[in-house]
């Protein structure tokens, strides 16, 4: 069976679609003829391939963990170590295919919204590479929190304005983003950081993180592992998880999305948008949406800052409700305890996010067999998360 999704008018199933003011519509149209267009053309891909090689470090490692292997006694573990990324994380995979097309259709001016800052620091760092001018909307309630990253930003030439309407969080800095893309649609790109947003973003960012799953597939055949094969990935908008899932759907792998629970899924502080949501429009597409009693958009709660979002990929909507992907949630606690674990037996700090998909393997282990291989993606390092870690892990 071939999968083929998004359809025509960018549906995934019920969901996706292009939501977006009168103005947008055309815009979003000559972006998917482009990407279509540079999809096929070798020199397009030879040169998104390259840099990904000489100036993201790809590909990553596939890293045998085998102290966490020996540790639960059952599949082998395998972890996909896009932290090792320049960035620190998959983030760049995505922003590196999007900027190339900027280039390609003459526009000189970059925006992005960001909420934590990874995505903000990714477009901030290739558009320096390319000369472009680069403007990140960031909630000011985000800015105060992540004071390293807007550093960061700031010291790669791009300007960041902080957004003071809503709750200050990356949804308001995501409507601002789109409210510029609006005005100056002429000379700007606009660089959206997860599987979200009008058709074509979620099927281009799918496509430009699948690099992650088409390198597992072929480092797992080097290595010539079994037959039965799970793959786990954090879940925030979706992107890290649908670059490892796409390239794997029509395959037989048991694959495995893990969402944050926050304090718990009996509370309202969880960020488990396909747990808990309602289908809804944020950002452009129809898509689960986290909503209290008035149909608004809720606050999404996660000790990750990269998973505390409100809404989910329409691609994963489709993967739930068609059975082909099993959607989990882990807590804030459940989390820090992996990051802990992951660090003490393998030497490697996970982002608080990808620490979601290593505190799954507590309820998957059990179920799997020697012989069986497990691959975890590790969609980012720990450096970010340092602070946290100090606030909330206490050793003698
Ligand atoms: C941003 C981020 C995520 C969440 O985004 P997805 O689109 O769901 O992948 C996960 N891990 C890390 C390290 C991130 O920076």
């Amino acid at each position: 069976m071939k999968y083929g999704l998004p359809d025509k008018r960018g549906y995934f199933g019920a969901y996706g679609g292009r939501f977006v003011p009168e103005t947008l519509i055309e815009p979003l149209r000559r972006l998917e003829k482009l990407y279509t267009r540079m999809k096929r053309d070798p020199a397009f891909t030879n040169e998104y391939y390259s840099i990904l090689r000489e100036y993201a470090g790809r590909p990553t490692p596939l890293t045998f963990a085998e102290r966490l292997t020996a540790y639960y006694g059952r599949a082998s573990i395998f972890l996909k170590r896009e932290d090792l990324c320049h960035t620190g994380a998959h983030k760049i995979n995505n922003v590196v295919g999007q900027i190339l097309l900027a280039v390609r259709s003459k526009k000189k001016r970059i925006i992005a919204e960001t909420g934590a800052g990874q995505h903000g620091v990714a477009t901030a760092t290739v558009a320096a590479r390319f000369g472009l001018q680069c403007v990140v909307y960031m909630g000011e309630e985000d800015m105060h929190r992540q004071q390293l990253n807007v550093y960061r930003m700031k010291m790669l030439g791009a300007e960041v304005i902080p957004v003071t309407s809503g709750s200050r969080t990356l949804k308001d800095a995501t409507s601002e983003a789109i409210r510029d893309w609006v005005t100056n649609v002429n000379d700007t790109f606009y660089v959206i950081g997860s599987v979200v947003g009008p058709h074509p973003y979620p099927m281009m960012v799918r496509d430009f993180q699948a690099i992650i799953g088409k390198e597992v597939r072929k480092q797992l055949r080097t290595l010539n592992t079994g037959k039965s094969l799970y793959l786990i990935a954090c879940v925030g908008g979706g992107s890290n998880a649908a670059g490892l899932f796409y390239p794997f759907l029509q395959s037989t792998a048991r694959m495995y999305g893990v969402e944050a629970a926050g304090l718990g899924l009996d509370t309202d502080k969880h960020a488990a948008t396909l747990a808990k949501g309602i289908p809804g429009v944020l950002h452009g597409s129809l898509s689960y949406v986290l909503q209290d009693d008035d149909g608004q958009i809720a606050l999404a709660h996660s000790i990750s800052a990269g998973l505390d979002y409100p809404g989910v990929g329409p691609e994963h909507c489709y993967l739930k409700e068609s059975g082909r992907v099993q959607y989990h949630a882990v807590t804030d606690e459940e989390a820090l305890k992996a990051a802990a674990l992951l660090a003490k037996l393998e030497g490697i700090i996970p982002a608080l996010e990808s620490a979601h998909a290593i505190a799954f393997l507590e309820k998957l282990m059990p179920c799997t067999k020697k012989g069986e291989c497990v691959v975890v993606n590790l969609s980012g390092r720990g450096d970010k998360d340092m602070q946290t870690f100090m606030e909330r892990l206490t050793y003698e």
